[in-house]
């Protein structure tokens, strides 16, 4: 039997997949907020009468940072992700097997679309810039094909539909509700929308997938007074402006270079009027790393930098360091299934490799339990404009590539089950 045969998307659901992907960018909801998403989720499965369980990831658990390391930073704290994650659960009826986890997430982008399109978001400021609305519709149509193919398979497919990808770490939340037991998920896929293909092409690789991403936040603590008497105070733009050329040493010199690190101040803070020295200034960053060791290491430094040039200068530096997303690898194994699946559907000159990125992704907190293998789905378009990157006000996507996830992810759960 060919995948033509097995994996059929008709046009009906074609057309309910570009129906629904449509509505939810129209409807964009931003982490932490997805309720309207979580329930269409929920309803489709209860539609197709598929086990599934809600308003997981919330009940008021801190994320990934902890309270206290968010209010050092003078983040307020108290986020949650609400409780709005989905897990639908399809057992395949040739009996016991392994377990197979497909993730799409679910939140939007504070950006105001500037696409002139007829599915435009409605809603001012909000924006799904970064293709979470066609990861979770296609989520949906692999549950509707996978559900109908239950006699084909051993074993147990779970779907997750996360909240809160862009920032809060939703998946982390999930994971600590469980969704990685009961039965015990062996490995886990997922797509991501990549502009850089066109729809109809994918990308993978093994090894490097997307960094660590991680923040810092530096005050540096000085005397102020007089901008006409600098010999009374001590100033702190000066003491700052010393430790952002330092922290350029980092990467360039403490760093092997034959190993990924950014390290970016942001933000640089101080000041109110020519004619002051303020009392304090805030350097504000981000570290990006694969390496554990490399992390570890621009952590410690990053502050050790900091305190030794300020003290060095008759001022003070204190530095909080966030831990975000950790490093994500996709698994040799696993990725060589995905290519060959791939390239089953699709035509070998359709499958490109992926280049790491030192973006963050929170599919990482489920690569920290399970092997895992995360594909870019190409959605480009440029005879019809589609090229802008995600994250973009204009970013948006080649419909075409929604059957295309769907084929995949349902093929390669089929192939990982063992049933073809
Ligand atoms: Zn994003
Ligand atoms: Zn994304």
């Amino acid at each position: 039997m060919t995948w033509d045969e097995l994996i059929r998307v008709t046009p009906e659901l074609d057309a309910w997949l570009r129906e629904t992907r449509r509505y939810l960018h129209m409807h964009p909801e931003l982490s932490l907020q997805e309720t309207n998403t979580a329930r269409l989720v929920a309803g489709h499965l209860r539609e197709l009468g598929i086990e599934h369980r809600t308003g997981l990831g919330g009940d008021g658990r801190p994320l990934f940072m902890s309270a206290e390391a968010l209010r050092a930073a003078g983040i307020q704290p108290g986020p949650t992700t609400g409780g709005h994650g989905v897990l639908a659960i399809i057992r395949g009826e040739r009996g016991p097997g392994r377990t197979v986890l497909l993730r799409a997430d679910m939140d939007a982008l504070p950006i105001d679309e500037q696409n002139e399109v007829p599915y435009r978001s409605t809603r001012p400021g909000v924006m799904h810039a970064c293709g979470h609305d066609a990861h979770t519709t296609i989520l949906l149509g692999v549950a509707e094909l996978l559900n109908s193919l239950r006699d084909r398979f051993a074993g147990t497919v779970k779907l997750m539909f996360q909240p809160a990808e862009e920032g809060p770490g939703g998946a982390a939340a999930m994971i600590a509700d469980g969704i990685l037991e009961d039965p015990p998920v062996d490995a886990a896929f997922a797509l991501h929308v990549d502009s850089t293909h066109r729809a109809g092409e994918v990308a993978v690789s093994p090894g490097p997938a997307t960094a660590a991403a991680d923040t810092f936040r530096i005050v540096v603590r000085g005397v102020g007074g007089h901008a006409a008497k600098p010999q009374t105070t001590v100033d702190p733009i000066v003491v700052a402006a010393q430790i952002v050329v330092a922290l350029q040493t980092l990467v360039s010199r403490e760093t092997n270079p034959l190993e990924s690190a950014v390290v970016t101040v942001g933000k640089f803070h101080a000041g109110t009027a020519t004619n002051i020295i303020p009392d304090h200034a805030v350097l504000e960053g981000t570290v990006r790393t694969y390496s554990p060791a490399v992390r570890d290491h621009l952590e410690q430094r990053i502050a050790e930098l900091a305190s030794g040039i300020a003290r060095a200068m008759r001022a003070e530096a204190e530095t909080v360091y966030l831990r975000g997303y950790p490093a994500m690898y996709n698994d040799p194994t696993l990725t060589a299934l995905a290519r060959q699946v791939a390239t089953e559907l699709l035509g070998s000159e359709r499958v490109y490799d992926r280049e790491p990125l030192m973006a963050g992704e929170d599919f990482a907190f489920v690569a920290q339990h399970v092997p895992v293998c995360m594909i870019s789905l190409g959605v480009a378009n440029p005879e019809r404009g589609i090229v802008y990157p995600p994250h973009h006000p204009r970013f948006d996507l080649d419909e075409d590539a929604l059957a295309v996830g769907v084929r995949l992810l349902t093929a390669i759960a089929l192939r990982y089950l063992g049933a073809v």
